[in-house]
């Protein structure tokens, strides 16, 4: 009864239209990707080598660390799967619907086990510019945030940590250095004793370079957070 009550819901809320290809979906609760699509997504598993500190798919088991993160002030990130077939169909559905589906959650829920991240003490979403926030309505970063943090039992911040600038939105175009610079500073801490002595998981839809993550970390860990490990929902690569 409740399930029922529950995919009536879901199919309301979401197309019924699979955003990758095109299909109908059957089961509401994979969100707006139909199993097929699913079935195609690059989900990381054990078998999978991913670079020890940015979790950049590796080709090589024997190479621990790959070279692209050198510098980044966050300790860890990892990521649900590479950002294509029904992990980009959320990430971009996530931008006008702040809904995770059950799937996500679920694989969301697995991927923080997983990865060792229930030492955390304290979540914390990318945030958005004010004027961003604006235009959307909602920070999804904070939407996957707190759906983990209910999960999980871990308090969520969406507060303390704030972007004071304005970039434009990441074009597919913009190369790493591009990316860094749009958003080099542009974080900030407004109640740092709140951040002090947190194990801090910072909480984004997509990791693509990593700047983001980095400059965020920087911030946090300026004042005082004990660590600050990265969970995103896909993998850019
Ligand atoms: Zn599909
Ligand atoms: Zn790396």
């Amino acid at each position: 009864m409740f399930r029922a009550v529950r995919d009536n819901l879901y199919s309301t809320l979401f197309p019924a239209v699979c955003l990758c290809c095109g299909a109908s979906i059957t089961t509401p609760s994979l969100g707006n990707a139909c199993a097929d699509c699913w079935n195609q997504t690059n989900i990381f598993d054990e078998c999978l080598p991913l670079c020890n500190k940015c979790g950049r798919p590796e080709p090589s088991a024997s190479r621990l660390k790959c070279w692209q993160c050198d510098g980044h002030e966050y300790d860890r990130a990892r990521s649900l799967g590479i950002y294509s077939f029904a992990l980009k169909a959320a990430v971009v559905g996530l931008k006008t619907q702040p809904h995770l589906s059950p799937k996500l959650r679920q694989l969301l829920a697995e991927a923080f086990d997983k990865n060792g991240f229930a030492d955390s003490t304290l979540i914390v979403a990318v945030p958005l510019s004010r004027q961003r926030k604006l235009e959307r309505g909602f920070n999804q970063a904070e939407v996957i945030a707190q759906a983990l943090g209910r999960t999980a039992g871990i308090s969520v911040d969406a507060h303390s940590l704030v972007r004071t600038k304005h970039s434009p939105i990441h074009r597919a175009g913009m190369d790493e250095k591009a990316r860094d610079l749009s958003v080099k500073n542009s974080f900030d801490v407004a109640r740092p004793k709140l951040i002090d002595g947190q194990s801090v998981l910072l909480i984004d839809d997509v990791l693509t370079t990593g700047a983001t993550a980095s400059y965020c970390a920087k911030a946090l860990k300026r004042c005082g957070a004990s660590a600050v490990n990265v969970l995103t929902l896909a993998r850019a690569v």
